[in-house]
């Protein structure tokens, strides 16, 4: 069976293009063979000058040589094949008139114009293009020829002669060649054109093939303009596997010819149907998603009733619209991972490609921009609905509500929500940016007519979608588009694998030129280091919630104030997330982060919520702290003022001229003393150190570093701040001790001798549990 791949053409359709065909390989043959006649004519031109007797100017002759040659040049541009014989004809009568003007005057005219009357329509026979040009040209050649021939006065004798070599020789010789010429060239283009026509189809179903398809697809898509739409469907027939090896391939193969069948039946003529490779199928259509949607699921329909023997075939569409610049493999691709999702989704379903981010905008703008519309703008995907809920951040200083993060939820159509599982699953086939992407375009949807005007917006973002090439270009955009700045958006860069650091310092770079603040999201946990920290350098860091409770059950010492200090100092705010308890808040205010952020403070809600009693809260945690710090203080105090006391006295003893052992006898005997030691002007260590009973050998871990005397202690805040109040003793924060690995506190004093400065202390330990440990910068 030979069917042609698009429909099939009609005669005049064939015949039309064997014309063509035919003018492109007559050109060359023509040109060579009739630029020879104008050199033949030229020799006729010469011979007649040799011969005497009155002629025709010389001039007249060569310029119809010379407008032969125009004629001969003009082939090559002759585009269809009617010009072509005007051509030939004008040609032929040039050269008739042209031999007339060379024979006046000669004794014998039919002598010199017998043979080239006989020979010329031989010759020109094969180049005629069809059987009607060869018929019309060869008419006016003869009629043009008769009139010179027999316009002379000629006797019966030569009359015989020269019907005898035309009627005899002339014109069937001539009839011969070109239709032999003719049925040839046709004979050679059906044959051309039978074979191009296997090579583009496929002969189990009589549709294009895919190199066919593809070549096809590609010149429609150059030739669209550019409000035109076409859309790809991509299907897959469902477990042919099964079909194949339990009923044989021949019940396989002629299941696939019905599908193909009705591919053919359901499409539109002007349609490309192909099957792309064993059973899958591939349509391309002049229409958007929506059409090319409503076709898919005909067609669905229809392969459904196809029947096997063990029930009915089915099959799984994907479809996607051709975006403008897009070549047609990446169209199937889209199409291609669609039905993957329709496979993966059950089968014998019609998937859509997944939007763009702009795509959602536009739906957006449609149905859900519009005013008073009171439903929460929603998004279809895969088979349930994208929505937002937003949970509030409270700045602590302020007590108020500073912004929302807005957290993606899937809904059914009757309002149950998706598990978050089900949500964010990795799927084989799936784009994990896309729903990143349609995610932001659903929460600014939401977001628009209820964010407080002073609030931000916070939104999640994968680092492979914040270093995607023009996104952020592209989310200005949308902001802008549901009437929002990019100065109101807080992007929070997930803490996930994607992108290098290198990367994502680029890309913050663009996202904050158009205004957007960056958020370093969950930093404590996973990929967050201090180096990626430093090379985004965020605007703002959100604590992952462990490292609170890490440290609210912890063993109370401080390590969140200090992680803020430091952040701080980097000139970052920070956000703590997971607020639960009020012991967690109040960690949190202590450890003077400056926005919270977890169930206790507000939990996300559909409903972007006006704050409760929530200021309360936070003033409470405040109270607590206050009442807690005071009550720290004076813990620390009357631990810490007997050493004090001793170590202003020792200092008495020194300068009286006491030894030092004489000295510290006294606090070397105090419980919490690891050992007492006198430092020199630049902190290094005079003399040993006097150890208490709270120093102990195993303890000291770091045994590399746990000689004193190998070090110099100017830089301990003990010696500076000892050096800033000379006489006064004074207790530093708690830090690790080198010589013990402990935590410890020292207590020093600056004193002066007559020669120089010097500085005496004591360390004492500060493991033990509930010792208080001063918080703060
Ligand atoms: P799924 O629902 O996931 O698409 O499963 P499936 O079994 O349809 O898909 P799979 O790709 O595993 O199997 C496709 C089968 O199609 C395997 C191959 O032997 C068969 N096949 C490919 N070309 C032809 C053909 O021309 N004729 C027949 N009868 N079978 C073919
Ligand atoms: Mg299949
Ligand atoms: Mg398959």
């Amino acid at each position: 069976m030979l069917s042609t791949s698009t429909k099939q053409l009609s005669d005049s359709g064939l015949r039309d293009r064997f014309h063509k065909r035919s003018l492109e390989h007559q050109r060359p043959l023509s040109t060579v063979t009739m630029a020879f006649t104008v050199v033949a004519f030229l020799c006729f031109v010469g011979a007649r000058n040799l011969v005497d007797g009155p002629a025709t100017p010389l001039a007249y002759r060569l310029a119809c040589a010379l407008v032969l040659a125009l004629l001969v040049m003009a082939i090559p541009r002759a585009g269809s094949s009617r010009t072509f014989g005007a051509i030939g004809v004008a040609y032929s009568l040039v050269l008739v008139a042209g031999l007339a003007l060379n024979v006046s005057g000669v004794e014998q005219p039919l002598l010199w114009i017998l043979p080239a009357m006989v020979a010329i329509p031989i010759c020109a026979a094969p180049l005629w293009l069809t059987p009607t040009h060869f018929l019309v040209g060869s008419a006016i050649f003869y009629a043009a020829a008769f009139a010179l021939l027999f316009g002379e006065p000629r006797t019966h004798d030569v009359d015989v002669v020269v019907w005898m070599w035309i009627a005899a020789i002339g014109i069937p010789t001539s009839a011969v060649f070109h239709f032999s010429f003719y049925r040839f060239r046709r004979n050679h283009f059906l044959l051309e054109s039978q074979l191009a026509q296997l090579a583009a189809t496929d002969p189990l179903t009589g549709l294009q093939n895919r190199r066919a398809f593809v070549k096809q697809a590609e010149r429609r898509l150059d030739a669209m303009t550019p409000d035109a739409r076409v859309s790809a469907i991509f299907l897959d027939i469902d477990s042919f596997k099964s079909l194949n090896d339990h009923f044989g391939h021949a019940v396989g193969d002629h299941a696939l010819y019905q599908v193909a069948q009705v591919l053919m039946e359901e499409t539109a003529a002007d349609d490309s149907v192909s099957r792309i490779g064993g059973e899958e199928f591939a349509v391309l259509l002049r229409d958007g998603l929506a059409g090319a949607l409503a076709l898919a699921e005909r067609l669905r329909g229809a392969i459904a009733v196809i029947e096997r023997p063990d029930g009915h075939l089915t099959a799984s569409f994907g479809v996607a619209e051709h975006r403008s610049g897009e070549s047609i493999m990446v169209l199937l691709d889209r199409a291609d991972e669609a039905l993957l999702r329709a496979k993966h989704s059950g089968r014998n379903r019609v998937c859509a490609e997944r939007a763009l981010p702009l795509d959602a905008l536009k739906m957006l703008s449609a149905d859900m921009l519009a005013e008073g519309e009171t439903v929460a703008p929603r998004h279809l995907w895969d088979d349930y609905y994208l929505t937002s809920h937003f949970q509030p951040l409270y700045s602590l200083s302020h007590q108020k509500q500073v912004g929302f993060e807005a957290l993606l939820r899937g809904e059914q159509s009757d309002g149950t929500l998706v598990p978050p599982v089900v949500l964010f699953a990795p799927k084989p086939s799936s784009d994990e940016g896309a729903l990143d992407r349609a995610s932001h375009a659903v929460h600014l949807a939401n977001a628009r007519k209820s964010l407080p005007g002073d609030a931000w917006l916070f939104l999640n973002i994968l680092p492979a979608t914040f270093i995607a090439e023009g996104y952020a270009d592209q989310l200005a955009m949308i902001v802008r588009a549901v009437g929002l700045e990019p100065e109101r958006v807080i992007l929070e860069i997930l803490e996930s694998h994607g992108g290098s650091v290198d990367d994502m310092s680029r890309a913050a770079a663009v996202y904050r030129a158009h205004g957007f603040l960056i958020a370093v999201d969950d930093f404590g946990a996973g990929q967050s280091n201090l180096d990626r920290l430093f090379r985004i350098r965020p605007d703002i860091v959100k604590l992952d919630g462990e490292l609170i409770r890490a440290t609210s059950h912890g063993s109370g010492q401080p390590i969140l104030p200090k992680l803020v200090s430091l952040l701080h100092q980097a000139g970052m705010l920070v956000v703590v997330e997971g607020v639960e308890t009020t012991e967690e808040l109040i960690l949190a205010v202590e450890s003077n982060v400056d926005f919270a952020q977890g169930y206790l403070l507000g939990r996300p809600a559909a409903e972007i919520a006006r704050p409760e009693s929530v200021h309360r809260r936070i003033d409470d945690a405040f109270d607590v702290i206050a009442q807690g710090r005071a009550h720290q203080y004076a813990l620390f105090e009357s631990e810490v003022e007997p050493y004090r006391s001793a170590l202003s006295r020792a200092a008495d003893d020194l300068l009286a001229g006491a030894l030092m052992d004489q000295a510290f006898a006294v606090l070397a005997t105090f419980d919490r003393c690891i050992s007492c030691f006198i430092l020199d002007d630049s902190g290094r260590q005079i003399g040993h150190e006097l150890r208490g009973p709270a120093w102990s050998s195993e303890a000291a871990s770091l045994h590399p570093v746990a000689n004193p005397r190998d070090a110099r202690w100017d830089h301990r805040p003990y010696f500076r701040n000892a050096v800033l109040l000379p006489g006064v003793a004074v207790a530093s924060n708690p830090y690790l001790s080198l010589a013990s690995g402990r935590p410890c506190i020292a207590v020093t004093l600056a004193l002066q001798f007559a020669a120089e400065r010097s500085v005496i202390g004591v360390e004492m330990d500060w493991s033990a549990v509930g010792l208080p440990w001063p918080a703060g910068e």
